[in-house]
């Protein structure tokens, strides 16, 4: 291989990273096609809110039915999304999806916020706020129904440009929340500069509580995460909630919304329905 930059790198040829790269143009190949026929498929995890004793929002998670490869979560095709600009169509597929089935509980008397996950690239896009309020609107659901997750890295990488989007985004009546806070690395003045209404604590802190050694600096993290957010007037969700100790001690602490297998794992949308407002303890089925 002779590309530009021959002379200054070395390309060592080894079979396994060529089959890696084979490997990894095919599912490239075979995510465009399922983009174009509808193969994938959303799980609705549902977010209990405490002082309603209700589940009034659900998170959509994609999932891929690959014809060879079986059941695929995000992990094994997000990440190759994002490095190919694929997911600017994936997130487009994945919110008008999520809208419809929104307004289908609407219609069927099930009054649910729908949560959508945004990559780095999605945030970079100056054309992502025009072009979800027309998603909206064709859904013919209030904006509010919609809330979309954003994490720290995503937003810090350029700041200037991500900003103005996530205003036009607020500005439009969207609910920005933060997913997996904690694991970045936002200055405290810039959480203070973002028009988010939600704060997600990652799942590793929610984890650390219930196990021995760690159960102690968890709960400290955890606690001064509830107090920052609460001065900063956020709503405080937890994430990865797995049993009802946690769930207790969580909402000791303050924690306005709940959500981990213990309340529900995700879900297809019908099963949301079965499941009504009240939290079950519930299994997850394949695609
Ligand atoms: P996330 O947004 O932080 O979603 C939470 C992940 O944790 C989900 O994994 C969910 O199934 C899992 N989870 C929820 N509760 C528990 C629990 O109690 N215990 C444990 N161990 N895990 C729990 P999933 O569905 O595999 O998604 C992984 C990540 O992929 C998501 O993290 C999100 O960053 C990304 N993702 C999912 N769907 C989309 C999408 O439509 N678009 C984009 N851009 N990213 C997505
Ligand atoms: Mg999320
Ligand atoms: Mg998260
Ligand atoms: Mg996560």
């Amino acid at each position: 291989y002779a590309g530009k930059n021959a002379g200054t790198s070395v390309m060592v040829y080894t079979p396994s990273l060529d089959r890696g790269r084979a490997e990894r143009l095919a599912l490239l190949a075979d995510l465009h096609v399922a983009l174009e026929q509808d193969e994938l498929q959303l799980r609705y995890q549902p977010k209990l809110d405490l002082s309603r004793g209700a589940v009034t929002s659900v998170e959509a998670l994609v999932r891929w039915a690959h014809p060879a490869l079986g059941p695929l979560t995000p992990d094994a095709f997000v990440p190759l999304a994002e490095s190919t600009g694929l997911i600017e169509q994936l997130t487009r597929v994945v919110l008008s999806q999520a809208l419809q089935q929104c307004r289908a509980w609407q219609d069927a008397g099930l009054d649910l916020a729908v949560a959508v996950n945004l990559s780095a690239r999605n945030v970079n896009d100056v054309t992502l706020p025009e072009h979800v309020a027309g998603a909206v609107v064709e859904a013919g659901l209030p904006a509010h129904k919609l809330i979309l997750e954003i994490t720290e890295s995503s937003v810090m990488g350029d700041p200037e440009r991500t900003v103005p989007v996530l205003e036009r985004l607020a500005a439009i009546g969207v609910t920005l929340s933060l997913d997996d806070f904690g694991t970045g690395h936002s200055s405290l003045s810039y959480l203070q500069r973002l028009p988010v209404r939600e704060l997600k604590i990652d799942r590793s802190f929610v984890r650390g509580l219930s196990l021995p050694r760690e159960a102690q600096a968890s709960a400290i993290l955890v606690r001064s995460i509830i107090g920052l957010a609460r001065s900063l007037d956020l709503r405080i969700v937890a994430e990865g909630v797995e049993s009802a100790e946690t769930l207790d001690q969580l909402r000791d602490y303050g924690c306005d919304v709940i959500q981990g297998y213990y309340v529900g794992r995700p879900l297809r949308a019908e099963d949301i329905e079965a499941a009504g407002p009240f939290p079950v303890l519930t299994r997850e089925r394949g695609p």
